[in-house]
């Protein structure tokens, strides 16, 4: 661990976002003795769990002066992890109360994520602490502190100064849409799965949903209840082509797209022709930060944001300005926990940070590490099987406990179901196990 410093100091903080980081990063900042003031967009915590019909304009999300929208839920969404590993350490997403509106199942639905969220800030009386319906539109250093002027619903801007920031702004809200070849002039319609909502308007429609892992598993079964035919184009080899099982018979697996063509067909690099209405993106979002401005210091390059030390601190403005939540994929929640309380615990002195040419000097040699296993850039925040040694770490850093065995196992365990029984994986597991060291943990910490 860090050598402690014996001047602890208590700092007024901004934190845009008022979803599962910003709420837990808030709560670790006061309980460090700092004062937080939470900015968010929305008029409730919940960040992308809060569902609204409604979706952009632009179906694509291209345009850059559409309205945005937050969410990214489906109606149909449940977990992608079983819920005991998606909780916080210390608040487990366990079933709560007798209200039948909840739902108990192990991969529940988005409600019930919103309302797990919910009770956490009630719990921890965190909404005290939001300014609803306000929005950071420019966040700048200025004299070692930190300038962010907000404006809320009402049009009234406000211009403050605050010690440091903390960017829990969320990355599922600007799309990445997929390069096919000669799209310009396919005639057909194209939704990136930010603005899908339910599978009614493909009714009877032939859909090429483009990616297969969560969201693209999910929205090809979907909508193939209603459509004609659904065609996944899949990253596997260019010879893929597979009939998979699906309520209605009509789905199948692909190798990637060659190319759109003006006759409104789709020809897949195994050869196969479709006719298509519609091509669903599942492709994944870009990070995107339009009100942060380092005067050039900080860029979002391929999808790698930096530079940024272990994926939270800009070494130059370390620990004024830090990002919780960036890593994607795997433990969500337990990992804005872990990573609050680092930054926390740095904002007050109790921790302290390297100096500013070794965090530059270790993310180098992070991204040499990245380069010689042949990662791409892109995938620079998807830390994969190293993420446990990664929250490990930072817990050493400030004094938290490691990762519990059946939480990492539960990840490692449920992607592996997600990816070999996609119809079945929230219903059907093989890891009870797991989830009774789980709840036998749950049950020691008096709940
Ligand atoms: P968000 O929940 O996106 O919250 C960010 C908040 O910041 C929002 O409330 C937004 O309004 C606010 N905001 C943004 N910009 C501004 C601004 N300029 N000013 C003011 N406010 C602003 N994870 C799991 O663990 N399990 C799952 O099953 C799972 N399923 C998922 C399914 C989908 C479709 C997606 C897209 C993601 C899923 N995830 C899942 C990952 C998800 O990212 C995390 O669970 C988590 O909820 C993200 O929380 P966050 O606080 O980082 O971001």
């Amino acid at each position: 661990m860090a050598p402690a410093s014996n001047s602890i100091s208590s700092q007024r903080v901004a934190v845009i976002g008022a979803g599962a980081a910003g709420l837990v990063a808030a709560r670790e900042l006061r309980r460090e003795g700092h004062t937080a003031v939470v900015f968010d967009r929305e008029k409730q915590v919940g960040g992308l769990w809060v569902y609204t019909p409604k979706a952009e304009s632009d179906p694509l999300s291209l345009d850059p002066t559409r309205h945005v929208v937050h969410s990214s839920v489906y109606e149909s969404l449940r977990t992608n992890l079983p819920r005991e590993c998606m909780g916080f350490r210390d608040f487990p997403f366990v079933p709560r109360g007798d209200d039948v509106s909840r739902d108990p199942r192990r991969y529940p639905s988005h409600r019930e994520v919103l309302a797990y969220l919910q009770d956490f800030a009630r719990e921890f009386k965190i909404e005290e602490m939001v300014r609803f319906e306000t929005e950071v539109v420019r966040v700048e250093p200025i004299n070692g502190k930190w300038r962010v002027l907000s404006r809320n619903s009402g049009g009234l801007s406000e211009d403050e100064i605050f010690d440091a920031v903390v960017v829990c702004s969320g990355h599922y809200a600007e799309p990445s849409v997929a390069q096919i070849p000669g799209v310009e002039s396919w005639p057909g319609k194209q939704i990136h799965s930010h603005n899908y909502r339910l599978p009614d308007p493909f009714e009877d429609e032939v859909v090429v949903v483009i990616g297969n892992f969560a969201s693209g598993a999910d929205i090809s079964r979907d909508i193939s209840k209603v459509a004609k035919e659904v065609h996944i184009a899949t990253k596997s080899s260019p010879d893929t082509y597979e009939k998979l099982s699906g309520d209605k018979n009509n789905l199948w697996k692909h190798s990637q797209i060659d190319i759109a063509r003006e006759d409104g067909t789709i020809v897949f690099q195994n050869g196969k022709v479709v006719h298509a209405d519609t091509i669903v993106h599942c492709t994944g979002y870009k990070y995107y930060f339009p009100f942060l401005d380092t005067n050039g210091y900080m860029s979002v390059d391929d999808n790698r944001v930096e530079p940024l030390y272990k994926h939270i601190f800009p070494p130059a403005f370390a620990p004024g300005l830090s990002f919780i939540g960036l890593p994607a994929m795997g433990l969500q929640f337990y990992m804005f926990e872990v990573q609050s309380k680092w930054v926390s615990a740095v904002l007050s002195g109790r921790v302290t940070l390297p100096s500013v040419d070794k965090m530059m000097e270790d993310m180098m040699l992070s991204y040499e590490t990245l380069e010689a296993l042949g990662i791409p850039k892109r995938y620079t925040h998807k830390l994969g099987k190293s993420q446990c040694e990664y929250l490990d770490w930072i817990a050493d850093e400030c004094g938290f406990s490691h990762v519990e065995h059946w939480r990492d196992q539960e990840v490692v365990r449920g992607y592996k179901r997600l990816v070999d029984q996609p119809e079945t994986f929230r219903d059907e597991w093989d890891d009870d196990d797991l989830m009774e060291e789980a709840y036998e943990d749950f049950s020691t910490q008096n709940l």
